[in-house]
């Protein structure tokens, strides 16, 4: 089962840094659970207590091919006696099952957890919170509690403020990665007066600001920066595999190169830009990720590209 106890505070010492006057922390999410890791466990943990307590058999969520958030409710479902139920994008996904087993570790590590899949077309998926969606699914499926893509909703919150605690009050500021939007505003709702939280979204897109504001009421200790998606959701560099290899080498905490990898590239480069006051302490929250580093890896290695280091 995951283990909250630990996500540790690690402290980073880091040669790229090393001049700057800034202490720098790491709050390890990813190491609660090997696949359950981070945000997603958070995220999570309310929505399985309620599902138990409406007596549900079944979790329906969605997701992309390679979606830490499907592994995690795969492997959840499993631990927790759930079938789980993936609707995932991309049709042409499901025309040769074994073959996509074979190129995507992520969906074959949700099916060994016994996730049944339905894989739809990019637009139907576009379509899926629409009724009539939702209609057929029952129709197909059952009953079921619906998790959301990415797992962000009202519980999924409640969970996130869980990640800042009384040992994370030191901090100035708190940095996180963003794609939903649910784990910031989680942080958000937590973080003590005296702390700013910068989120870094993994994607572009200006509808984000608009999302989380839904979560967070009044609060203003919070900003975005857009700086550091590398060209948009799963997109990356030749520089930004090597920075996290680099980092890993040098500190020997592994980022993935959709989330965390990103926003530690912005957290340091804004260092050596002297956007923090001489000082600061900073922290990271590191959301997990590290099971999609092997299927990214797939990928690198077809373009002949420099792979991330395991
Ligand atoms: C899903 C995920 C995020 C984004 O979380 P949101 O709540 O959707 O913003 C960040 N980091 C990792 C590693 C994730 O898997």
């Amino acid at each position: 089962m995951p283990n909250i106890e630990n996500s540790i505070l690690q402290k980073i010492t880091f040669s790229a840094i090393k001049e700057k006057n800034i202490s720098l922390y790491i709050k390890r999410e990813d190491l609660i659970h090997p696949t359950i890791s981070g945000n997603k466990y958070r995220k999570l943990k309310y929505n399985i207590l309620e599902a138990q307590s409406q007596g549900k058999k079944t979790l329906l969520t969605f997701g992309g091919a390679y979606s830490n958030h499907i592994a995690a409710v795969a492997a959840t479902g499993k631990e927790c006696g759930f079938k789980t139920i993936g609707i995932i994008r991309g049709d042409e996904l499901g025309n040769n099952i074994e073959e996509t087993f074979l190129s995507n570790p992520t969906l074959k590590y949700a099916h060994d957890c016994g996730m049944e899949f339905k894989f739809v077309t990019r637009a139907v998926y576009r379509d899926k919170n629409s009724e009539v969606f939702n209609a057929n699914l029952k129709n197909e499926f059952g009953d079921f509690y619906l998790i959301p893509e990415g797992g962000t909703n009202e519980l999924a919150i409640k969970g996130c403020e869980e990640i800042l605690s009384k040992d994370t009050d030191q901090f100035d500021y708190v940095c996180v990665s963003i794609g939903t939007g649910g784990t910031i505003s989680g942080i958000i709702n937590s973080a003590k007066e005296h702390q700013n939280v910068i989120g870094f979204p993994a994607l572009k897109g200006n509808f984000l600001e608009g999302e989380i504001r839904k979560w967070i009421g009044e609060k203003l200790n919070w900003k975005l920066n857009f700086d550091y998606h590398f060209g948009g959701y799963a997109k990356t560099t030749d520089k930004l595999i090597h920075f996290i290899n680099n980092f890993k080498q040098e500190t020997e905490i592994p980022l993935d190169p959709i989330y965390t990898g990103k926003m530690v590239v912005g957290v340091v480069d804004l260092i050596n830009k002297d956007y923090f006051a001489k000082g600061s302490k900073i922290l990271f929250i590191h959301t997990g990720g590290i099971q999609g580093i092997q299927g990214m890896n797939a990928i690198l290695r077809k373009k002949n590209k420099q792979t991330l280091k395991l």
